[in-house]
């Protein structure tokens, strides 16, 4: 693999930059204090060691895309809940069953999300949106990020 812009083959992975990207490093540093402590160092210096999280910007940069369809399950899952919750005592009741209540839950919970999927993918764009984010999730397993130029290169589909 080599960069498409300027032929460098200095080049990684988003993915692989992206958990490349948080490390801990150790830091440390001379401090020479005001007071003598000639006691403690024989210099008179102390070294302070310690260590750090860092989350590089590159990395930040480098995060795959985030899932299209999240916000359907929160929007759809409250009257999901509710309305199950409804058919399972009325269902429940009607055929004195705590069973059948539960089966009631069960079905209207699952055939509401379903259903609301299903709205949401075929009237709400729904289907464009997981097939851009399907495709975005796909470039970023093939995206190559350039060390030298910054030019981003897909590389083809194996
Ligand atoms: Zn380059």
């Amino acid at each position: 693999m080599k960069c498409e812009k300027c032929g460098s083959s200095d080049i990684r992975l988003f993915k692989v930059i992206h958990s490349d990207g948080t490390r801990t490093e150790t830091v440390s540093a001379v401090v020479e204090p005001k007071w003598n402590t000639k006691p403690l160092s024989s210099s008179g210096k102390q070294k302070i060691q310690g260590t750090r999280t860092v989350r590089t910007e590159l990395a930040r940069q480098c995060s795959p895309p985030s899932s299209a369809d999240g916000g359907v399950w929160i929007l759809a899952g409250l009257p999901a809940f509710v309305l199950s919750i409804y058919a399972a005592f009325k269902g429940g009741f009607y055929v004195h069953s705590f069973w059948i209540g539960i089966l009631a839950f069960v079905l209207v919970y699952w055939g509401f999300m379903a259903t609301s999927f299903k709205i949401w993918r075929t009237y709400l764009g729904g289907n464009a949106k997981i097939a851009a984010y399907n495709k975005k999730l796909d470039e970023w397993h093939r995206s190559w990020l350039c060390g030298r130029c910054g030019g981003v290169t897909i590389s083809a589909r194996k």
